[in-house]
């Protein structure tokens, strides 16, 4: 039995009759950008988080990036983001012509840690932008309690934390507004590449409005120099179809992530995710970490179980920023953890069965080989 790390089929058989007539709907309506598949995604999306605007965009990239954009945030200013993460969060900020800042991650958590914040604030400082790394939700209480007396945004990067809780809120309704991504991969994915911005702020709504579509709300009356971020209506109208289900579909990736934590407990030198009291992860991807992972790796490959790093580089030892004049050391914890992780396969479709064997196969790899001191 082969355990693939992702599979995007069985989502499309269990919901076929959904995203046919959602596709069908599109194609009938004549109609394929900005039309109402759109508007009642970001009503029902805007529903589920508890907040009062959602603006689909072209990815998730380009969310964060307008979020800073529409704050004024740019060359000059200063965004403290996770040193452990994806590029994207980096990205979001230089594109903006901003400075990131990295700060290192709870060794625990691998989310930002907020304990390290204050040092790194200076007076160009103008947002914090955490990550939800894994669907577990970064210590949102912290981090705001240090912003909110500094007059600092608190941006979210909801990409991997569909339907994920803190203290019974939802991650994307934590901050003063959240990038989320749609790609297919997400727990809420679409069939190709879509994102959102979602915030309570009346004001930064209406700019993000503007800003995806050229800078105007209204055709060719262009208010800002905005992007081509636009969400399609083929999109809008599978993430409706698929949107219904997240709850369970998360339900079922928990399941699994317990399954995991039950059977991988003291087997070889492996360190499991650790869910702090109060969160409910989304579980978007069952992270663990070892001194071996170049072997447990290779071992699995061989087995037919799918892994994957998420991520080998951290982003400021990635050649993209060789300009920006970070070093290997910088970031000792994001460093380690960059040589360590491994991802597990967890999904909605994967079967119990397919849990146990993976299990079997590191339990395995650890009691047959040697321990490297
Ligand atoms: C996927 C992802 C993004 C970017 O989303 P895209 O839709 O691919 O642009 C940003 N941040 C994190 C943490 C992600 O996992």
């Amino acid at each position: 039995m082969r355990v693939p790390l992702l599979d995007l089929k069985p989502a499309y058989e269990e919901l076929r009759t959904e995203l046919d007539a959602a596709y069908h709907r599109v194609m009938e309506s004549g109609w394929v950008l900005l039309g109402e598949e759109l508007t009642a995604f970001e009503a029902e999306y805007a529903r589920s988080l508890g907040v009062t605007h959602c603006v689909g965009v072209a990815n998730g990239l380009e969310a964060l990036q307008m979020i800073l954009m529409a704050s004024g945030i740019g060359p000059g200013d200063e965004v403290i983001v996770p040193a452990h993460g994806y590029i994207a969060t980096y990205l979001a900020v230089t594109h903006a012509g901003a400075r990131p800042v990295p700060c290192e991650p709870d060794v625990a958590t691998y989310n930002l840690d907020p304990a390290r914040l204050a040092s790194l604030i200076t007076s160009r400082t103008r947002a914090i932008l955490p990550i939800h790394l894994y669907g577990l939700p970064a210590d949102m209480d912290s981090i705001r309690a240090i912003a909110r007396p500094r007059g600092l945004l608190v941006i979210e990067d909801a990409a991997q934390s569909h339907g994920a809780r803190s203290r019974d809120r939802s991650a994307g309704a934590l901050g003063d507004a959240a990038g989320i991504s749609f790609y297919p991969s997400k727990n809420l994915g679409a069939l190709a590449d879509a994102g959102a911005v979602t915030t309570n702020d009346d004001r930064l709504a209406d700019r993000i409005r503007h800003l995806r579509n050229y800078g105007a709300k209204v055709r060719y009356q262009h208010e800002y120099q905005g992007l081509n971020s636009r969400m399609s209506e083929l999109q809008a109208a599978f993430l409706r179809a698929k949107l219904p289900r997240l709850k369970d579909w998360n339900a079922r990736r928990s399941a699994l992530a317990t399954r995991y934590l039950r059977l991988l407990a003291g087997v070889g030198d492996l360190v499991l995710p650790v869910v702090p009291s109060g969160m409910e992860p989304a579980w978007h991807l069952f992270v663990v970490r070892t001194a071996q992972r170049a072997a447990l790796q290779a071992h699995l490959t061989a087995q037919g179980i799918g892994t994957q790093i998420h991520y080998p580089t951290p982003p400021h030892l990635s050649p993209a920023y060789r300009d920006a004049g970070w070093k290997p050391g910088d970031f000792p914890i994001a460093e380690r953890l960059a040589n360590e992780v491994l991802s597990l396969p967890i999904g909605p479709h994967h079967t119990p069965e397919q849990i146990d064997q993976v299990c079997l196969a590191i339990s395995a790899f650890f009691s047959g080989v040697p321990r490297i001191p």
